[in-house]
């Protein structure tokens, strides 16, 4: 069904009242069980799979790859509360969202771990301090730490003609795989439905509930959430809208576990640093891929691993080098394993959340620092589906914001 139908039978089918779906934003409707497709199983598919499955709605996953195929098994996943230049509503949304992980691991086994972050900037310092300053404004609990001090936080870490850093003692980093599947087998246990491999080929509504379509079978649903990631932008052209992405590959290199090298996250203008609680010591690196046609070439696909084992190599021992210049320990690394992520990124940098207008009952759930806001996104998604409200916290984050047509 093309754009111009589609929309004109969601509009037909609303004028004559025939659309099951009451979710219009200020008709608050009983918190019934309802028939729920979400497409994707990273983390924010999970997350909003398992709230939803736990207050009684009928739940099937419909995922292309595998739960974590995409960017929440390829992220390096710092826990953090944003940067003083982004709007106050998403620093509000990222701060609730880091009390979320703390209340999620009081349900399930969760792998986060605490200690804060250290980050520091090339140059004059100005700026780092006018974040911390702006940040603190904002409630954050970082502060400036300088020489001394960050011997006795982080002793392995040696950074030469840099004395000032923003500690931020709230920060911590998740196993982003590790976390998506254990809110997807939650899900499971509530009773969802997980299907995988089942790629979204089409979705169509008219006077009735949505018909999802894949390669294999077409399914019916009420109502259906799109959590896609990268994807989300094609399953939004499925339905006649506009949700364009800015989506950058990154990549991310693991190390076989080692004895505790590190304690906190550490964020360098070139590379960052954290270990996990199992001590994996996870990479990752600030500079983009090259914009070489050769680069160009190989990212058409986006590729989640790279196209040999050499290359493979030669990436992760680039990252290693780097941050062996921060972190000499890390001498004695030996590389795991090295992907490439990609980021899902609303073009104006900011999530898409939210029911849309012109879509009754299509959700969409797309963000960069999804590793950051899942806990928090799925339960507040969950309340927007079944109370049928629009959530005063979100509400900087809808898709209208985005010309359509
Ligand atoms: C290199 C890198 C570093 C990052 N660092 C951080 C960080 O430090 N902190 C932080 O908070 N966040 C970070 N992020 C961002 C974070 O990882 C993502 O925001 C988060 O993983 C998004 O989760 P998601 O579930 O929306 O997307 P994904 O994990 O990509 O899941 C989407 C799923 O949808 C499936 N899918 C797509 N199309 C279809 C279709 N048509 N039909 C069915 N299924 C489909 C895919 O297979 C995929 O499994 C980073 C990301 C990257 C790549």
């Amino acid at each position: 069904m093309d754009r111009r139908s589609f929309l004109g039978a969601v509009a037909a089918a609303a004028a004559t009242g025939l659309l099951p779906r009451s979710l219009d934003a200020r008709t608050a409707v009983a918190s019934t069980p309802r028939r729920v497709i979400v497409i994707g199983a990273g983390i924010i598919g999970s997350s909003v799979a398992w709230h939803l499955a736990r207050r009684g709605c009928d739940v099937t996953i419909l995922e292309a790859r595998g739960p974590a195929a995409q960017a929440s098994g390829n992220s390096f996943a710092w826990l953090n509360g944003g940067d003083g230049g982004q709007p106050h509503s998403y620093h509000l949304l990222r701060a609730y969202a880091l009390g979320e992980h703390r209340r999620i691991a009081q349900e399930l086994d969760w792998p986060v771990r605490w200690g804060g972050s250290l980050e520091w900037h090339d140059g004059s310092p100005s700026g780092l301090v006018e974040h911390v300053r702006r940040m603190q404004g904002r409630g954050s609990a970082i502060r400036v730490v300088n020489g001394e001090e960050l011997r006795s936080i982080e002793p392995a870490l040696v950074l030469s003609g840099i004395s000032t850093l923003a500690y931020a003692e709230h920060d911590g980093a998740l196993d982003p795989g590790k976390a998506t599947r254990i809110l997807y087998d939650a899900a499971l246990r509530q009773g969802a439905k997980g299907v995988a491999p089942a790629r979204v080929t089409g979705i169509s509504s008219g006077s009735g509930p949505f018909r999802v379509a894949t390669e294999d079978d077409t399914r019916e649903a009420d109502v259906v959430v799109v959590a896609a990631g990268v994807g989300t932008s094609v399953i939004a052209e499925m339905a006649g809208l506009r949700l364009p992405q800015q989506s950058t590959p990154g990549v991310i290199v693991t190390t076989e576990p080692m004895d505790r090298i590190v304690h906190k996250v550490l964020y360098g203008p070139d590379v960052h640093v954290h270990q996990r609680d199992d001590g994996r010591v996870v990479l990752g690196e600030k500079a983009g891929s090259p914009q070489t046609d050769e680069h160009r070439a190989l990212l058409v696909g986006r590729p989640n691993e790279f196209p040999s084992a050499e290359l493979t190599m030669a990436h992760a021992t680039r990252i290693v080098d780097l941050a062996k210049q921060h972190v000499p320990a890390l001498a004695a690394a030996r590389v795991e394993h090295a992907g490439v992520g990609w980021r899902p990124m609303p073009a104006d940098g900011l999530p898409v959340l939210g029911r849309a207008r012109s879509v009754p009952g299509l959700y969409f759930a797309v963000m960069h620092s999804g590793i950051t806001l899942a806990p928090l996104i799925g339960r507040l998604a969950a309340t927007e589906i079944l109370e049928g409200i629009d959530l005063e916290i979100l509400s900087d984050f809808r898709l209208e914001r985005i010309p359509q047509g």
